[in-house]
């Protein structure tokens, strides 16, 4: 039988994401690929992949909107529209938390702050556009100090009992500081966790955060220990993380699709 789906396409500077939503704004898939160099080739990989998840083929697909850094660069034969991430990653987020809530989203290369009120306005945003400190891009730089792949980072911070604070604000500063760690002999748990801690204090400190704070992107979707210790940063807000927390740019884009034909 025919299927009515909506495709939302979030081109990254890191990843690519795809999500298909059905008629009643429900996930039926999505996927992930490395953004590289070639905005279309990912996206096509990711719906590809979505599509098979979704039992489904192009021709099901009522509308699309693309968003994200190589919205612009898409070719896929759909109707469809592009939208900033902002109001992507808003929408996305407000349908799974419909109240006041501050949205930081933690990617590849930089990081959002966004205010929405209860109802659903974007009241103020913030885009750290200019420098790796606390993006993605800052824990590869500290891996890469330490010797061992990105997706560890998360494990051995988790066994940490004494973290070190990372002072610099810079990343080159920052990995300086971690080699003299290791040459002092820090433990290199203790060294994951004030990585960690670096992220957190600088995407904290990008603006005022209201009560509920809604930590999302590829960073937390690999790293959930970020949220426990942010919930420890602030122990008087509410945080929270939506599920597929890397995807909601793209569910916000494929909101929107099918908004635009309701
Ligand atoms: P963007 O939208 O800016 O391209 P994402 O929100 O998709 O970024 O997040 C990309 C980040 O997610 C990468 O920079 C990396 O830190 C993290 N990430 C992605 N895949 C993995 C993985 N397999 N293991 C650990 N971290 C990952």
């Amino acid at each position: 039988m025919k299927k009515k789906l909506f495709l939302g396409i979030d081109a990254g500077s890191s990843r690519t994401k795809a999500v298909l939503t059905d008629e009643n704004k429900k996930i039926a898939g999505y996927a992930v690929k490395k953004s590289g160099v070639n905005f279309s080739k990912a996206a096509n990989l990711c719906l590809t992949q979505a599509l098979s998840n979704a039992a489904a083929s192009v021709s099901d697909i009522k509308s699309a909107v693309f968003t994200g850094y190589g919205r612009n660069n898409i070719f896929i034969e759909v109707p469809k529209a592009v939208k900033t991430e902002i109001s992507c990653h808003a929408k996305g987020c407000y349908a799974y938390f419909p109240y006041e809530i501050t949205v930081i989203d933690i990617g590849g290369q930089d990081n959002k702050l966004i205010k929405i009120n209860k109802n659903s306005k974007i009241e103020s945003f913030k885009m750290n556009r200019k420098c790796a400190a606390g993006t993605g891009a800052f824990l590869e730089e500290m891996a890469l100090r330490l010797d061992i792949p990105v997706s560890e980072l998360n494990n051995l911070a988790e066994k940490s009992e004494n973290m070190v604070k990372l002072g610099s604000f810079c990343t080159v500063f920052s990995a300086t500081e971690v080699l003299e760690n290791i040459q002092k002999g820090v433990k290199i748990f203790d060294i994951a966790k004030g990585i960690f801690h670096s992220v957190i204090k600088r995407v904290f400190e990008m603006d005022s955060l209201t009560k509920t704070i809604v930590i999302t992107g590829g960073v937390v979707a690999h790293n959930p220990f970020i949220i426990k210790m942010a919930t420890g940063a602030a122990p008087d807000k509410k945080i929270l993380t939506p599920a597929l927390p890397q995807f909601t740019g793209a569910f916000g884009a494929a909101l929107y699709a099918s908004n635009s034909t309701a």
